[in-house]
């Protein structure tokens, strides 16, 4: 900054110039990152509520960064989006799973996070079952998690999309549910198969107790359709007891295990598989 005449405080203003040279920098080093396998899968359990069976894995990225330690998603996401890096960041990841997934049970499912960017990508789908072919995974075991706003932008790519997924036997799960723009009519035209309960829905019913109903009504909604409901965020007993009674099939959450590396699985695997 430097003085103007009449004494104020000018800022030269280098501070857009700098977000860009910044943002340029974060994506070369998140393609470098990708490049090496430095962003990899952590798995979390997905659990059938009654009887606490694992039932599949649900896929988070991190970024195990080399000087920083392991970076959540909330440090490189929205850059990866930004930038176009979410696609090759996918591809990386399925590839990795399909590697991993050699070492475990074979009727263990893989959901996979979409970013609408992903979504409005008209080869999409045949890329990914490509990949998964490639990799020796049954598409019957991968279930593709996608948020009501990358919906939105462009149903006709993504429809067609989801619609060939789906073809290949591949879960449709809507995430976040309840937080977004999701219409009936969009459930409709999608045909997604289950629904995941927003953690936030969750976190609400223990603090207030009549938000219970919100959740009741998300799981009543599913269960008229015929889609199946995942409760996500579930960190106590008593959560898992709740949305179990009121007929969600699937739960997720710190009750059941936090988003892990590959190693830990093994330790979620149903003990008569260790013996
Ligand atoms: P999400 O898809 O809603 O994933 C669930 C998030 O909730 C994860 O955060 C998980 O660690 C967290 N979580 C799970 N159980 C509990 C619990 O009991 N309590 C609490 N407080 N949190 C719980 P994470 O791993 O930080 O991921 C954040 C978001 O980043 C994900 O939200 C997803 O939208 C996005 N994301 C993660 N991996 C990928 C990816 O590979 N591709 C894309 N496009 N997005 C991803
Ligand atoms: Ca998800
Ligand atoms: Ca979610
Ligand atoms: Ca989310």
């Amino acid at each position: 900054a430097k003085r103007t005449g009449k004494g104020q405080v000018r800022s030269f203003r280098p501070a857009l110039e700098d977000e860009q040279k910044e943002r340029a920098l974060l994506t070369a080093r998140l393609r470098d990152a990708v490049a090496r396998e430095e962003i990899v899968p952590f798995y979390q359990p997905l659990r059938e509520l009654r009887g606490g069976r694992l039932v599949g894995l649900e896929v988070l990225a991190r970024w195990q960064h080399p000087q920083r330690g392991t970076l959540p998603p909330s440090e490189f996401i929205t850059q990866a989006e930004e930038s176009g890096v979410v696609t090759p960041m996918f591809r990386s990841l399925l590839c990795q799973v399909c590697r991993d997934a050699v070492h475990w049970p074979t009727d263990l499912r893989f959901a996979f996070n979409l970013s609408p960017q992903q979504l409005q990508d008209p080869t999409m789908a045949q890329e990914i079952l490509l990949l998964a072919q490639e990799g020796g995974m049954d598409p019957r075991r991968l279930e593709i998690e996608v948020t009501e706003t990358g919906i939105v932008r462009d149903v006709g790519t993504a429809r067609r999309n989801l619609a060939e997924l789906k073809a290949a036997g591949v879960t449709l799960a809507l995430d976040d549910f309840g937080t977004g723009y999701a219409s009936i009519a969009m459930l409709k035209a999608l045909r997604v198969d289950r629904l995941k309960i927003d953690r936030s829905f969750i976190a609400s019913m223990r603090s207030t107790p009549e938000d219970t109903r919100y959740v009741a009504a998300i799981i009543a909604l599913a269960t008229t359709l015929g889609l199946g409901t995942t409760a996500e965020g579930l960190e106590d007993e008593a959560a898992i007891h709740a949305v179990g009674q009121m007929g969600a099939d699937l739960g997720q959450g710190y009750a059941y295990g936090r988003p892990s590396p590959a190693v830990t699985v093994v330790d979620w695997l149903s003990p008569h598989l260790l013996l």
